[in-house]
Order: C-alpha cells, then sequence, then structure tokens
C-alpha cells in the first residue's frame, strides 16, 4: 500500500475538519458555517461515507481530507500528506537515501560552489541578465547585498550550465545528482534552473546546499528548488542561516520570516537575526537548529500560514525542545520586506508585540466564538484546554488557565473539572494520532480518475483537445494534483519536475496502466462526460440532503440539474446512454 493510501486509510475526515469546524448532524452526514469564508447558515457539508466536503456556499468547492487540509493551512500536496501522515502515525519514508558519505557530502559542495560563482558571474556580467538587475535595483539591493548573498542568473539557455561545467572537467551523472541538470526518460540532461533569478542557499557553515530560484515574468512554475540530495533537505533548510547565526547567539533571538527576499532586505538594512523558512510550514528540524543558538524564537508570518493547526505544532515543538516560541502576524498588505525598507522602528515594534504561540491560539481561537454564549464557553474549553493541560510548567499552566477563565467568565476549578474528563497528554499530536489509528476507513479509489489520467498522459496530444473539464471532477486529491500540474506541463518529464516527490509513485502507477490505444479521442470524450456527470450527481446527491436539511431547494440545485440534463443529451448525441454506467469496458 503506497503512504498515501496508508494515511487515507487512519484518517478520519470528521475529526481532522472539527478541528476546524464546528460540525453538527444532518441527517448522515454532518455540517458546518463554513471554515473558509464568512456566514450565518450552514453551507459547509461534510460527508463521512465519502470521506469529502463540500461547501455550497461562496466557495462553491469540495474534496478530500487533503484538499481540505490543502485549502485550509495554504500548503501544497506533499505538505498536506506530511500533516496528516503525522498525525495518522505513518512513516513517510525518505526517498533517495543514498551513500550520505562524507567524501559524497564534500563533493556535491564543491559542485554547488561552482555553480554559485558561475550563476553569479552571469548575474552581474552577462547582457541576458539586464532584466534580473533591473529587478534588483528596483527593490533596492546594494552590488554587496548581492554578493554577500550569493544572488546569481540562469540563463534561458537548456545546457548553459551543463556545458560550463563539463568544460571543467565535472560529469553529467554528477552534475544530476547535484540537481543542477535534469535528466528525461531517454537518458538526455539538460539544465534545471533557466532564466531565473538564482538564490544560493548554504547551511550555517556557508557551504551551498543547493538553490532556489524564481522567475521575473509570468512563466510557470514561478519557483523551482534543488531536489533533495545528500546535502539538500527543504524540511531542514534555514535561508540566510550561514549569515545570521552570529546575530542570533549575540541579540539570543531569531526572527523567522517566509521569504527569501525578507530576509535579504533585512539583512542590508541591518537586522541580522533573520532566516527564513523554506516554504510554507515551520518544521521541527528548523526549530531544533535555531534551538543551538537561541532559545527566543519569533514567527513573522501571513496570516495564511499561521493557521490554528501549523500553530498547534509549534506549541508540540515549544513543549518538546524547550524554547519560547513567539508569533507576529503583520497586517494584510505588509510583509517584513516592505515593513522594514519604510522603517526598521517599525519592524522593531512588531516583534516587540509579538505574542507567546499559546496566547496567539487564544485570539485565534476565540476570535471564531460568541463567548456569551453557553455552547462557545464549552467550545472554548474543549480547544484551548488541551493545549493548556500539554504546558509542562505548571506555573505556565495555571497562568493559562485563569486566562482562560477570565475569558469565558466561568471559574477555573470549573474549567478544571471539564478537563479532568479529557485526558491530559504530553503532545498534542500524540493524542490524536492514538484516537485516529482506531478510525480506520476503507479505501475510497475511483478507477475512472485513473484511467482517464492515464490515456491522458499517454497520449500528449489529447492536450489539445477541447474539452469541458475541471480539477473539481477529480474528488481524489493525487489525481487532482496530477491533472493541474498536467495542464501547465510541456511533458511528461517536466510534469515529474513540477510534482511533490510524494506523488511520484502514484504518477508511475498511472503511467503504467495499460491503455487502449484505439478509438483515443471518442474514448477521451467519453472520460470527460462520465467525470462531469458523476461529480455533478454527486452534487444533486448531497444538494438533496442540504434541501432536507434547510427544506429550501437551493438555486444551485436547479444549476445541477440542468447541467446534468446537459449531459444526458450529449450522451444521447453520442450514443452513449443507456445507463451505462459502470461499463468500465465502453470507455
Ligand atoms: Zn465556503
Amino acid at each position: 500500500m503506497s503512504v498515501i493510501d496508508e494515511v487515507k486509510q487512519k484518517t478520519d475526515i470528521v475529526e481532522v475538519i472539527s478541528q476546524y469546524a464546528t460540525l453538527k448532524k444532518s441527517g448522515r452526514n454532518l455540517s458546518a458555517l463554513c471554515p473558509f469564508h464568512s456566514e450565518k447558515n450552514p453551507s459547509f457539508y461534510v460527508y463521512p461515507e465519502r470521506q469529502s466536503w463540500h461547501c455550497f456556499g461562496a466557495c462553491n468547492t469540495g474534496g478530500d481530507v487533503f484538499s481540505f487540509i490543502m485549502k485550509k493551512e495554504n500548503i501544497d500536496f506533499g505538505e498536506a500528506l506530511r500533516i496528516l501522515a503525522q498525525r495518522a502515525g505513518v512513516e513517510i519514508p525518505s526517498r533517495s537515501a543514498p551513500d550520505t558519505g562524507k567524501e559524497e557530502r564534500e563533493k556535491l559542495f564543491r559542485i554547488n560552489e561552482a555553480a554559485a560563482v558561475y550563476y553569479s558571474n552571469l548575474l552581474v556580467n552577462s547582457p541576458g541578465a539586464e532584466n534580473a538587475r533591473n529587478y534588483l535595483k528596483e527593490r533596492g539591493l546594494t552590488p554587496e547585498t548581492l554578493s554577500e548573498f550569493r544572488l546569481g542568473y540562469g540563463l534561458d539557455s537548456w545546457e548553459a550550465l551543463k556545458e560550463y561545467m563539463l568544460e571543467n572537467g565535472l560529469t553529467e551523472d554528477e552534475l544530476v545528482e547535484a540537481g543542477l541538470l535534469v535528466k528525461s526518460e531517454d537518458g538526455r540532461t539538460h539544465d534545471r534552473f533557466r532564466n531565473r533569478l538564482i538564490f544560493s542557499i548554504s547551511d550555517s557553515r556557508g557551504r551551498i546546499t543547493g538553490f532556489g530560484a524564481r522567475v521575473l515574468d509570468d512563466s510557470l512554475p514561478k519557483y523551482v528548488n534543488s531536489p533533495q540530495s545528500p546535502v539538500f533537505d527543504k524540511s531542514g533548510t534555514l535561508y540566510g542561516i550561514n549569515l545570521a547565526s552570529q546575530a542570533i547567539r549575540q541579540q539570543d533571538q531569531a526572527v523567522m520570516v517566509e521569504g527569501y527576499m525578507d530576509v535579504i532586505s533585512a539583512h542590508q538594512n541591518g537586522i541580522k537575526n533573520v532566516v527564513a523558512s523554506m516554504g510554507t510550514a515551520v518544521t521541527e528540524r528548523q526549530v531544533s537548529d535555531l534551538k543551538k543558538m537561541t532559545r527566543n524564537i519569533i514567527l513573522a508570518l501571513d496570516a495564511d500560514t499561521a493557521g490554528e493547526e501549523a500553530m498547534l505544532r509549534c506549541v508540540d515543538y515549544e513543549n518538546s525542545l524547550d524554547i519560547e516560541l513567539k508569533v507576529v502576524v503583520l497586517p494584510e498588505g505588509l510583509d517584513p520586506d516592505n515593513v522594514i525598507k519604510e522603517d526598521t522602528a517599525k519592524w522593531q515594534k512588531f516583534l516587540d508585540e509579538a505574542l507567546p504561540v499559546v496566547d496567539y491560539i487564544f485570539s485565534v481561537v476565540t476570535a471564531t466564538l460568541d463567548l456569551t454564549k453557553s455552547s462557545d464557553k464549552q467550545l472554548a474549553v474543549e480547544r484551548l484546554g488541551p493545549v493548556i493541560l500539554a504546558k509542562q510548567n505548571p506555573v505556565i499552566r495555571a497562568h493559562y488557565m485563569q486566562k482562560l477563565a477570565n475569558h469565558i467568565g466561568v471559574d477555573e476549578r470549573t474549567i478544571e473539572a471539564t478537563l479532568g474528563r479529557m485526558r491530559t497528554a504530553p503532545k498534542l499530536r500524540e493524542r490524536k494520532t492514538e484516537s485516529l489509528t482506531r478510525a480506520v476507513q476503507p479505501l475510497l479509489s475511483r478507477p475512472v480518475e485513473e484511467q482517464f489520467l492515464a490515456l491522458l498522459l499517454q497520449h500528449p496530444e489529447l492536450k489539445k483537445v477541447e474539452a469541458d473539464i475541471s480539477p473539481e471532477y477529480f474528488e481524489n486529491s493525487e489525481n487532482r494534483e496530477i491533472f493541474i500540474a498536467w495542464q501547465q506541463a510541456e511533458d511528461v518529464e517536466s510534469l515529474k519536475e513540477s510534482l511533490d516527490s510524494a506523488l511520484l509513485e502514484h504518477l508511475e502507477n498511472i503511467l503504467g496502466k495499460n491503455v487502449l490505444a484505439t478509438e483515443i479521442n471518442e474514448r477521451y470524450n467519453r472520460y470527460v462526460l462520465r467525470l462531469k456527470e458523476d461529480h455533478l450527481r454527486g452534487l444533486a446527491r448531497k444538494g438533496e440532503v442540504e434541501r432536507n436539511a434547510t427544506e429550501l431547494p437551493g438555486e444551485q440545485d436547479i444549476q445541477v440539474s440542468d447541467s446534468l440534463r446537459a449531459v444526458f443529451n450529449e450522451k444521447a448525441r453520442r450514443g452513449a446512454g443507456k445507463g451505462d454506467k459502470n461499463d468500465l469496458g465502453k470507455l
């Protein structure tokens, strides 16, 4: 069984979503006020039998547990998988754990160093890097900063770096291993970082572990990183750590931001205790690496990244690593880069106002509740109680118990009695894991989704066929992700490059499926209709549930039945009607 399937099987969507929304019974299903948009009447539904969710309100979207976490935490599929795997107690095998010997690592550092010299030379001197130089000048970066951070530029060429490195005695295999070249199935190789501004990423000793690169125009994907290698691991990387460690030790404080540019601009303005996480969620490894320099860590995040789930993980880090984590969320439209450029005193003021992570969770949770209502008081105890109980230090625990009592206007003894009934647990995540492993879910796979993707991927010419097909038709997130990535990919090779590594196994399975080579266009059209019909039928079923609950025919029901009628007409026109819904052989 694949890791994705194992996580699915050990995850109950109801338990996951009930952390973000107050679910109420609604027939066989559950409803809630939508956690993604604000509303007065519930239009958000969870379907335990299908392990899916749908918002019939402003969002008008739905999916499985992965797409829920991706949307809620604003993260990609791989991160969502890692979060859910951790909850479910499923270990994700680390891909490619080749020789991590010292010699091997040193060789990779040397190759990366040579590439960094090559890229930064291009940024300074190449006519092709003119737009990059202009961009950096507009962002106010000085030549000293560019060289301190070893910024570079990759030419708009498939082989420029390759040729240069081969001339300097390196082999293609070595360059592929360092992640600088991409090898396609036919064995040919090309440069990974093309037409991009390049950020060199170093370890704390200044050795270059990998690169991050972004485009300066609209082309896709916007960001490309080095792949995992014996020296590069995204989840253990802190951008800027080599330049920040001294200041972090001196000031006994580290500030973690989200973007490369935020770090660079902070340093240029004399604020040197700043590093960036690589991507979205803060990881345990990053925090434990910082702990070697300071116990005081401030996270300066977007509201999107500072979701409740991510912050609960931070409480776990705080407890298990014995550190102090504070959180500051900048007002919408502001990022560290523009705050610092405008006024470093203003930046300092934000940091001074950072909240301890537990207080931050208090504010996030209570903001969604009406604490004059008794039911919401109970919810506050249920959601904040475990956070308080997880604190080891009795003084700190008492402090937050008092705070909760004041917040909801209920005396501490009553709260303690309520919490006594809930189990105490040292680790928030472990508690959930225990209760989750008991709820083993049946696997709900949809062969039609995978058959369709197999046809699509094995016949790239179908990309040009116009069809009314939406990612929403895919209920399984892994299929939806592959479909979305395929729309932006040039070929299977670039698809593999752009996909999260967690999805590669699933992709290989799809590519390995037997697909009939006849009537390709015809079968393609029938699949599209079939997916659309299933999707609409699902919506109609879900809509009926909703109508029974509210006794009002929703506007969407009418739209759904109109669209379904159109599908039936289309099927009749193609002579594929007569209820052959399960006749996969015909497809
Ligand atoms: Zn919604």
